[in-house]
């Protein structure tokens, strides 16, 4: 039984001599259609190697969404998987905000983008896909339960406009720990899609859950994204995160935007000196190697976390996120 995703729903089965490890249809007893068979081999120094093999392309039903063997397959198409919007949504860009973990300010990153992009003149909207860790409600103040009928979801505004949506604004009690799994956050997330009825937007950020697991994955097949923005911080495994988002973005095939370093520095308030509090950066050197570009630095700032904390994130005042913003509208 495989863990996530999808895949649980099929049955697995090795055979008693070790010729292969054989993955079922859904119907789980094992008298079910053979979808992928891993065919597992010892060479003559006895070392065991395994090679997955599609061993069904005939039946190949091009429908990739339910396909458990459709990230290696050949003829997988990304565009496939994308959902569509109601009739009540048209939304100009859609731009998703990556991290490598959480805690190191995606959800600021996301708010202040939109803040700044709204300033901007474009009309923009905050799809909080942070499920298990979401912020937006609280760093715009908007508390409010969404309100929906029979046509779809009408997302929240804040003070200066911008729509949001996020599952605080469902959750009964928005204390409450969101403990559902990767399936249901991913399905919910598509749900923000589309039942959420944006209006016109002219972009959308949506702020992503931390990391490039499943989830992640799964909002990206679902979500025609127009660029990704990746925001780390000085102490973060920089190289690592930015190689993964490179990676996920190829198989998607969307281009990443650039990188937002937040934290970079703290500027003295007696001398305006600027003291880089986690060390050197190396953001730039693994941007330049990736062909990318640093497209912000973002200073640790008591009064932007105060701003959040009391909801007014909108009062920001800074111009960290213009060339981020011109990199957008360029798209
Ligand atoms: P993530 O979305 O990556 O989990 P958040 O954006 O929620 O991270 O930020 C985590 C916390 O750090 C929040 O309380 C936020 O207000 C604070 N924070 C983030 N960036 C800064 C910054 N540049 N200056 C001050 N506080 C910050």
């Amino acid at each position: 039984m495989r863990e996530n995703g999808n895949r649980e729903e099929y049955s697995v089965s090795i055979s008693n001599k070790f010729e292969g490890l054989k993955v079922f249809g859904p119907d789980g007893n094992g008298s079910g259609e053979i979808i992928e068979e891993t065919v597992i081999e010892a060479n003559e120094s006895g070392e065991i190697t395994a090679e997955k093999e599609m061993i069904s392309e005939e039946n190949c039903t091009h429908d990739c969404g339910s396909c458990p063997s459709a990230q290696g397959c050949g003829s997988f198409d990304p565009a496939s998987l994308l959902e569509e919007t109601n009739e009540y949504s048209n939304i100009g860009k859609v731009i998703a905000v990556v991290s490598g973990k959480g805690g190191v300010g995606k959800s600021l990153v996301t708010s202040l983008m939109a803040v700044t992009m709204q300033r901007r003149g474009a009309v923009c909207g905050i799809m909080d896909a942070d499920v298990t860790g979401p912020s937006i409600p609280k760093v715009f103040g908007v508390d409010a339960k969404a309100e929906a009928n029979e046509a779809g979801i009408f997302p929240l505004p804040t003070q200066t406009g911008i729509k949001t949506i996020s599952v605080n604004n469902l959750l009964e009690d928005e204390t409450d720990p969101v403990l559902w799994r990767g399936p249901i956050i991913a399905g919910l997330v598509k749900q923000f899609w589309t039942d959420v009825m944006w209006g016109e937007t002219d972009i959308l950020f949506v702020d992503m859950p931390p990391g490039t697991g499943d989830v992640s994955l799964t909002v990206f097949q679902s979500i025609p994204v127009d660029g990704i923005i990746v925001v780390t911080s000085p102490q973060d495994l920089v190289s690592m995160i930015v190689e993964k988002a490179v990676k996920m973005a190829e198989m998607m095939e969307v281009p990443v935007l650039g990188i937002v370093e937040n934290m970079s520095y703290l500027t003295c308030p007696e001398c305006g000196t600027e003291i880089p509090v986690f060390g050197p950066s190396n953001t730039e050197e693994v941007a330049h190697a990736h062909g990318l570009e640093v497209l912000a630095r973002i200073p640790i700032d008591p009064k932007l976390a105060a701003a959040c904390d009391r909801g007014m994130i909108e009062t920001f005042e800074g111009d960290w996120l213009d060339k981020a913003a011109e990199t957008v509208e360029e798209l």
